[in-house]
């Protein structure tokens, strides 16, 4: 089959993807042995041979593929898992999308927090010991418009608790203009996240019924628009559940492939969430939910296709769930999440007012410690785009092993800081020992040196070091 070529504007090939699942039903055992050969070298992989992947079905080849897929994920990653929580400001949203608690239709009382709650919820979220937050908002030019976020944005990063600030605000807000994604960058966001819901247009216009998303063309460009507005991280991701998976899968890797081209950078991250229970939404009435093991499979084979970016889990997914994607590409979840706006505050009270139903409800402090007992290194790292390392510089270093040298300390000091910010004696030292443990089995003396020198500087009173 001809590959098609890549229009500088943003479109996603429906016939072609279409095809390309088609042809891919021919697929026998002999080529999925050797389309994970190919994997196996980190070389990426084409359409082709991920749409054949996906037809997986030999249990010996999907052992296999998870092997790769963890294999893969260890060099890229090593052991580090970063942390972040997500932070609701406003549920006011004139869309009507069909899997949303949010949608219009739904009537509750709407809000937005002002900014003295703003300050209050990331007070509760810095005393859990959260340095990176995901700005979550609906669409609503008159009650949230862009000044709101930005104000909102000031806040979270002025608001300073006893152990220090947010170091990075992610952003998921709706797609907008290029004017705005300039604002977004001056208020130093780190990455803009927007997921692409499904990137099947028949699909996407049913779920988006008469309302602003429901304009595909300009959700699917909008990448292009925060890209050209100077904005160099960007996070994609499809809403599993929605449309045929594998579809998702191939248009996930188109529109990568684009912002490759185009930009230089294609997706910093890619989150995998999948539908959940919600306001009005009854997941009975949804064709395509993915089951477990399906989804794996999905995880696993992004794993292959686009070895250096980022992947991203909520607590949308069971801590068993959570647990075993880790081994395949996982590299970033969340821990200890509200989903609804004042969600954290709220919860201090004992009520609940999430935007769908999670699955992982532990605190992070939990979660850190089943990390650790499973020999992953909690990272609450916030560097990289700190000293601008974003982008296409980003990519060229996680491309390179020197990653490794600056992550892996980077994380073991950020898990110390944490510790002796938020721990009592005896976690503090299953901590340290944790740390030391890690320290050394680093191959290179200056690094381990530096390690040991940071939890000293910690337990001294310093903070926030990085390299
Ligand atoms: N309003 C922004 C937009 O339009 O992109 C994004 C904010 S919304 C709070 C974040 C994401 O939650 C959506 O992009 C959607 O994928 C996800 N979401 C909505 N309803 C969901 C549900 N019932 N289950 C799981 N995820 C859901």
């Amino acid at each position: 089959m001809n590959r098609k070529r890549f229009e500088e504007n943003m479109k996603i090939d429906r016939e072609y993807i279409l095809s390309l699942l088609e042809n891919a039903k021919n697929t026998t055992k002999e080529d999925i042995d050797k389309i994970l050969e190919k994997a196996s070298k980190k070389k990426g992989l084409s359409h082709c041979e991920i749409a054949s992947l996906l037809e997986i079905k030999d249990e010996s080849q999907i052992k296999k593929l998870f092997e790769i897929a963890g294999k893969i994920k260890r060099d890229v990653y090593g052991n580090r898992i970063v942390l972040f929580a997500p932070l609701y400001i406003s549920d006011y949203c004139v869309n009507n999308c069909r899997y949303c608690g949010y949608k219009c239709k739904n009537k509750f009382k709407r809000r937005k927090l002002t900014m003295e709650e703003i300050k209050r919820e990331v007070e509760i979220l810095e005393k859990m010991g959260h340095k990176r937050l995901a700005l979550e908002a609906g669409e609503d030019p008159v009650n949230c418009p862009i000044e709101y976020v930005l104000d909102a944005i000031k806040a979270m990063y002025e608001t300073y608790e006893e152990n220090g600030v947010i170091r990075r605000i992610n952003v998921n807000i709706a797609a907008t203009t290029v004017e705005n994604y300039k604002k977004l960058k001056e208020a130093q966001i780190g990455t803009y996240i927007l997921f692409q819901e499904t990137y099947d247009e028949i699909a996407y216009k049913k779920m988006h019924p008469n309302c602003i998303k429901g304009n595909y063309q300009y959700h699917t460009t909008a990448f292009d628009r925060a890209m050209e507005g100077g904005i160099d991280d960007v996070g994609g991701g499809v809403l599993f559940g929605l449309a045929d998976p594998k579809f998702d899968c191939l248009g996930l890797m188109l529109h990568n492939e684009h912002l490759e081209k185009k930009f230089g950078v294609g997706f910093h991250t890619i989150s995998v969430p999948r539908l959940r229970p919600a306001q009005g939404v009854s997941l009975e009435t949804m064709p395509y939910l993915v089951d477990d093991d399906m989804f794996k499979k999905i995880v696993a084979i992004l794993r292959l296709a686009v070895p250096y970016t980022g992947m991203i889990l909520s607590t949308r997914e069971s801590a068993k769930m959570r647990k075993e994607l880790l081994e395949y590409g996982i590299s970033q979840v969340s821990a200890g999440s509200c989903t609804g706006v004042g969600g954290y505050e709220q919860r201090l009270k004992g009520i609940d007012v999430d935007q769908f139903e999670k699955a992982d409800n532990r605190t992070p402090r939990e979660v850190i410690e089943d990390l650790i007992d499973h020999d992953y290194i909690p990272s609450y790292c916030t560097a990289c785009y700190r000293v601008g390392r974003t982008g296409e510089k980003f990519m060229k270093i996680a491309k390179s092993e020197k990653i490794h040298y600056m992550c892996k300390p980077n994380a073991l000091t950020t898990l110390m800081e944490y510790a002796v910010d938020y721990g009592d004696e005896k976690f503090l030292e299953k901590v340290e020992n944790f740390v030391i443990k890690q320290a050394n089995e680093i191959d290179k003396e200056p690094v381990r040196r530096l390690i040991m020198n940071n939890i000293v500087k910690l337990k001294n009173g310093k903070r926030d070091l990085y390299i």
